[in-house]
């Protein structure tokens, strides 16, 4: 899905001006896209609707670049789709808080009762999980292999008891030793049928949990979100976890959930390790959706902290070669605005791994470049202009004047002649392809 969105996109905005066929077409290659990744057909249509009478409205058509306008309004629209805001599981004011999992078989109940555990031990509960899958082989065992990694306690009362029983037992147990936190892992079957809805149903009236929470598998589609559905039709549900979304490249399950069944993706799995939960966030999903990364507010950022008007300048200078100290200055201000190198490659798409591996390079605080501006600052305006004036004396009055040394002085002066011989390069090499057009 983000590769084709991306392509669109990357049409939309090489063009200045947008007229309503080219907003037209932008949109049927969306509405295409959104099809392929197996997105529900209705939400598809009804999203398309929206997004197309936004983007035709004045607004956009006004706007100087309206093709980061029309990207900035799916990805709204899109967030929108998956709920705007974080849902959250709502903690029970009169403790335990009781959460039943719930789904088909092989969704992911059993992992995720683990990790859900594990996620509400971090943030000081003492929870219990209560193994009620008395059905599937191993079932009880696997929920206590799972505990045991996380060092939360199991409830078991073997596979021959009734599992209405068992979460009643379950729940009591909790009550006398503490447990903030139940989380009932029940059966699930490979279809929707009655006897398992009856069975989750008997345990729903008897247990009265706070949160059915129903898991599906993401990579299955338009498939979980009929599974959805049926579970909130038939048995009523408070919240969606989204497992295996580490598989799946499509993101249609993610998109339609919240628009067909009304009812929230309040947690997302991310692979088999019992960490790999994360709390879901409609907007950064989006973003991921879009393959984009957070690039709206990347755009938004470098926009606020570059000066239009200078840039234009320096590219003046730079086409003639006259990068001086002062341009140089005025650069190191404006990648200071910028804030931190850390922050700024996390909005980058695909740059999560080049973040690690730069760590966090702070620009505000940065102190090379914090030692290089006090170079420049000590320097006279002539000096900035003309560098090559800078003999001996002169750059023993600046390093002194900036609590450096003639080193650091000459080193900076390296870099600037360096920065130059670059331009002339780069400069040298756009104008060869120009007159090669015009000659051609
Ligand atoms: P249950 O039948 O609904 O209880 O499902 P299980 O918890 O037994 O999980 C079924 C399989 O899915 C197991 O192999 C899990 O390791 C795997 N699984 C569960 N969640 C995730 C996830 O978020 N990502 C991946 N890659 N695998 C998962
Ligand atoms: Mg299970």
């Amino acid at each position: 899905l983000s590769d084709k969105l991306q392509n669109t996109f990357s049409k939309l905005r090489s063009k200045g001006k947008l007229t309503e066929k080219d907003v037209k077409d932008a949109m049927r290659e969306v509405k295409l896209a959104l099809l392929e990744a197996d997105v529900n057909f209705k939400v598809v249509k009804d999203f398309i609707k929206k997004v197309q009478e936004r983007c035709v409205g004045q607004e956009v058509m006004k706007s100087l670049t309206p093709g980061q306008h029309v990207i900035k309004i799916v990805n709204e629209e899109l967030t929108a789709l998956m709920g705007d805001v974080q849902s959250k599981i709502m903690i029970s004011s009169k403790p335990p808080t009781v959460i039943m999992m719930v789904g088909l078989q092989g969704a992911g109940k059993t992992t995720t009762a683990g990790k859900l555990g594990g996620y509400f031990k971090k943030q000081g509960k003492k929870p219990l999980l209560v193994a009620c899958d008395v059905y599937r082989p191993a079932a009880i065992k696997q929920l206590q292999v799972v505990g045991e990694k996380l060092d939360i306690p199991v409830f078991a009362m073997g596979d021959k008891e009734n599992p209405v029983n068992i979460a009643k037992a379950g729940l009591s147990h909790a009550q006398k030793n503490g447990n903030d936190m139940v989380i009932i892992d029940t059966a699930g079957r490979l279809h929707v049928d009655e006897v398992l809805m009856e069975e989750l149903k008997n345990i729903k009236s008897e247990v009265r949990p706070h949160e059915i929470l129903l898991t599906v598998d993401a990579m299955t589609g338009q498939d979980a979100v009929n599974v959805a559905e049926s579970f909130n039709d038939a048995l009523g549900i408070d919240g969606v976890v989204l497992t295996k979304l580490d598989g799946d490249t499509r993101g249609g399950a993610a998109l339609s959930i919240r628009a067909v069944t009304k009812k929230p993706i309040k947690f997302i799995g991310m692979g088999e390790k019992l960490e790999d939960l994360e709390p879901f966030h409609p907007d950064r999903m989006a973003s991921r959706i879009l393959g984009m990364g957070d690039v709206l507010s990347l755009i938004e950022k470098a926009q606020e902290a570059v000066d239009i008007e200078k840039a234009k300048e320096l590219e003046k200078k730079m086409r003639k070669q006259e990068f001086d100290f002062e341009d140089l200055l005025d650069q190191f201000e404006q990648l200071k605005k910028m804030g931190s190198m850390d922050k700024l490659l996390g909005m980058m798409p695909g740059m999560a791994n080049m973040k690690n591996q730069i760590g966090d390079v702070d620009l505000q605080n940065n102190k090379d470049m914090k030692r290089s501006m006090a170079i420049i600052q000590s320097m006279t305006v002539e000096e900035r202009r003309n560098p090559s004036i800078l003999n001996a004396s002169r750059k023993k009055r600046i390093a002194k004047g900036s609590g450096t040394s003639v080193q650091e002085v000459n080193r900076l002066i390296k870099q600037l002649n360096e920065m130059k011989k670059m331009m002339k390069m780069f400069t040298g090499m756009t104008q060869g392809k120009g007159k090669k057009k015009r000659g051609g």
